[in-house]
């Protein structure tokens, strides 16, 4: 498969690639930058927004504009890139930020947090719903990642990168809730920690490996099917993307390896299948 460098971005920790198809645009951020940066494949055009704060993630909203993950909680931000804010965390640690996001088909944001010092088992997994009331979902985790739904809705596919591995859960479509919990499958040590995910048209996640320099398949059961090698090591997230959703962008960083080339690039490859539109917020 080719992979394709389609923006040397030097991203610090490039993240979140969202396909846009209103805009025909893929959405990405720079968390520590606190850049949300609107990429422009037909041209090639990059431009960013400084949002002034970490940005975890960002997520489409069914109003147009988007809502973001931030280190204070969430905001949204409109299509004249006014930032107004959505709703606040429930805990006061200034060290704790939200990471990673994304929508369930009944429009409820998902995102959990990460402490700086990646501390164990302090950060949690919270469900923003478009009433902008905030339920916190899940505790005793230590860095939030990766977060999809299988395309019926019924399994919740989350990577907690600590863990090394990405768990399912049965998934309550109606109410939104959590249900029995089973690892789904388990990266070998040496590879690296799994982190941004997103499930294709046929039901098979994609799963970046940060520090692997992968992009990696699971069918359902977990079974790896196929490997993308990038050009760089600090891969960070998969999202596809164009108007027929059959280009898989991938995002990286240079956080930790600053000089090497193409680091913190944001990478297209075509790999034969589809992925799903995303899912917008309700609220
Ligand atoms: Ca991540």
């Amino acid at each position: 498969m080719k992979v394709e460098l389609v923006l040397d971005a030097r991203a610090v920790i490039g993240e979140c690639p969202l396909w846009d198809a209103r805009q025909g645009v893929l959405w990405w951020v720079d968390i520590p930058a606190g850049l949300v940066h609107r990429f422009e494949p037909d041209t090639g055009a990059d431009s960013a927004i400084q949002i002034g704060q970490d940005v975890g993630a960002v997520a489409l909203r069914s109003v147009g504009g988007l809502v973001m993950a931030l280190r204070s909680g969430f905001a949204f931000l409109d299509e004249s890139s006014t930032v107004s804010c959505a709703a606040g965390l429930d805990q006061d640690d200034a060290t704790l930020r939200l990471n990673d996001a994304r929508c369930d088909p009944r429009g409820r944001l998902w995102a959990g947090t990460v402490r700086d010092d990646f501390a164990s088992g302090v950060a949690a997994l919270y469900r923003l719903d478009p009433d902008l009331r905030l339920h916190r979902m899940l505790d005793g985790v230590t860095i939030s990642n990766g977060l999809d739904w299988s395309p019926d809705g019924s399994l919740f596919y989350y990577a907690d990168s600590a863990t090394a591995a990405v768990d399912a859960f049965d998934y309550d479509l109606e109410r939104g809730s959590l249900g029995g919990r089973h690892r789904l499958l388990e990266l070998p040590d040496e590879l690296g920690m799994p982190d941004g995910l997103t499930v294709d048209a046929d039901g098979f996640l994609w799963l970046a490996v940060f520090g692997g320099g992968q992009v990696r398949r699971h069918a359902p059961d977990g079974r790896l099917d196929a490997v993308i090698e990038l050009p760089v090591r600090w891969v960070t997230s998969c999202g596809f993307g164009g108007p027929n959703l059959d280009q898989l962008y991938v995002t990286s960083g240079r956080e930790r390896d600053p000089d090497a080339p193409l680091a913190g690039g944001l990478f297209c490859v075509e790999p034969g299948t589809r992925g799903r539109p995303q899912n917008a917020f309700g609220g």
